[in-house]
């Protein structure tokens, strides 16, 4: 490659999508540098998905150990104790970002700490030093959206909730995606007062209907609280928390506010008018199907691009532009049947379409649920059903969408994703013997 810039390749932002294809373009020989302005590893490791998991296990302790006591078990003097969990979680951070740290320093990519600003369509300013580079990968991920309310700034976001000094006594969480479902689950579970507050009256809209419902009915049983169709006019900051003021008249007090509102594309400051990129709604880069946009040697993958706001589809796109420029062998990321999962108590996980999705695509389609007690939680005393859906389009037979809610749901559905994927058929998944004593056999007995 041409050593007319100082670098082959310039990736800005080193999260899951611009730390896969900086170690891809390195390994088939590109001078690779990385460009970020806060820590190597991203959203994902650092204040996502990771740290995100780490708090749902702890949080299950709570039910576990009630449970156990149905099981034989005699636990005295029991207690949670938030710091510890939280410095367990923040060292475990830590040691991911230094094995990020080692990946990038393995395959030679040089790594450059600070703010990356285009200067012009080959050069970018980070922290006041001008680097070139022949193609610039811009990977800079997403960043919460907070509400253009009065007093917005009296909450915090998913960025600081894992920095938390003490456990909420209350917590008000504004939204109704999986976010705002998964820290509502686990904060409940450390015995925080929590509030779901939702401007319409839908969580969770991609998801299929009926496991949502479930998802309500269970929460509310738990303790749960929910406020639907609520607008805020102001946020105020008291003694103890914070008191929300609504549009319709009202307040609400908590101890901790938490927007879960949504992410944007972080391109503010990156200055994409120096370099002519071109961007869409809320910011977000437009690219095409290889990853490229409207100037030919830059490229950008993951949230940045505002497509599918997931750590595997960021690590994919990222391959394959790292494959495809670099490595002479071009291929291109298939969003079919992409797999997701909202880490709630009890978690959802899902691939393919929706009931509603597959009656527009196909027209003819059969449903099968399964809606059961899982053996535990019967010995347990613990009322919670599960709620398995399969979506088969009639003309075919082909199972073109499974949904799931219920003990280790995420866990069986990556398995079923691959059959789905795969188009197997309903005839197949009815061929297959069940593996007993198990949740996941359901996928197989649904007649
Ligand atoms: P990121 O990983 O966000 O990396 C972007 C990097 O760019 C960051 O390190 C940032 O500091 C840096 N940067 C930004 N601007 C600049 C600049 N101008 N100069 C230098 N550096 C810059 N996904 C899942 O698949 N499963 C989950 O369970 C899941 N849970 C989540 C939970 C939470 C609370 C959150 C917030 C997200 C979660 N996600 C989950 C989403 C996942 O984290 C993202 O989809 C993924 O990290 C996107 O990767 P990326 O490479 O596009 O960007």
């Amino acid at each position: 490659m041409s050593r007319t810039y100082d670098y082959d390749l310039l990736v800005i932002g080193a999260g899951s999508g611009g730390v896969r294809a900086a170690r891809i373009a390195a390994g088939h020989g590109a001078k690779v540098a990385v460009a970020e302005e806060y820590r190597v590893g991203g959203t994902c490791v650092i204040r996502g998905c990771v740290p995100k998991k780490l708090l749902v296990y702890g949080a299950h302790f709570a039910e576990d150990l009630v449970d156990a006591e149905r099981f034989g078990w005699q636990l005295q003097g029991k207690a949670f104790d938030w710091p510890t969990l939280r410095d367990n979680v923040l060292a475990e951070v830590d040691r991911l970002n230094g094995l990020y740290k080692n990946t990038l320093a393995s395959h030679e990519v040089t790594v450059i700490e600070g703010h990356a600003r285009f200067v012009d369509a080959h050069r970018v300013d980070i922290g006041g030093k001008t680097v070139s580079a022949g193609h610039i990968l811009i990977a800079t991920g997403a960043r919460p959206a907070v509400p253009d309310v009065e007093g917005a700034e009296h909450g915090i976001t998913s960025n600081e909730i894992f920095h938390l000094d003490r456990l909420p006594k209350s917590m008000i969480i504004a939204g109704g995606g999986y976010i705002a479902n998964e820290f509502a689950g686990v904060f409940h579970e450390f015995g925080t007062s929590v509030t779901l507050l939702n401007r319409s009256d839908k969580i969770l809209r991609e998801w299929e209907p009926a496991l949502v419902d479930r998802l309500l009915t269970i929460s509310l049983a738990k303790g749960l609280n929910f406020r639907f169709n609520c607008r805020l006019s102001r946020i105020e900051k008291t003694e103890s928390g914070v008191r929300l003021h609504f549009v319709d008249g009202g307040t609400q007090d908590a101890d901790q506010l938490l927007w879960a509102t949504g992410r944007v594309p972080n391109t503010e400051g990156l200055g994409l008018e120096a370099a002519g990129v071109e961007t869409g709604a809320l910011g977000a880069i437009l690219v095409d199907e290889a990853n490229a946009t409207n100037i030919k040697h830059i490229h950008a993958v993951g949230d940045v691009t505002n497509r599918v706001q997931l750590t595997p589809v960021a690590i994919r796109e990222g391959h394959a532009f790292a494959d495809s420029v670099f490595g002479n062998k071009p291929w291109r990321v298939d969003y079919r049947c992409i797999p997701s999962a909202v880490f709630s108590n009890p978690p959802l996980g899902s691939v393919g379409l929706t009931e509603a999705q597959a009656r527009d695509e196909c027209g003819s389609v059969r449903v099968y649920t399964s809606d059961f007690r899982p053996m535990k939680n019967v010995l347990a005393g613990r009322n919670e059903r599960a709620l398995y859906k399969l979506i088969v389009d009639a003309s075919t037979d082909v199972v073109v969408g499974a949904h799931m809610i219920g003990p280790d749901a995420p866990e069986i559905l990556q398995a079923v994703a691959i059959a789905v994927k795969a188009k197997l058929t309903k005839a197949q998944f009815d061929d297959t013997i069940a593996l007993h004593p198990t949740m996941s056999e359901e996928l197989v007995l649904m007649r």
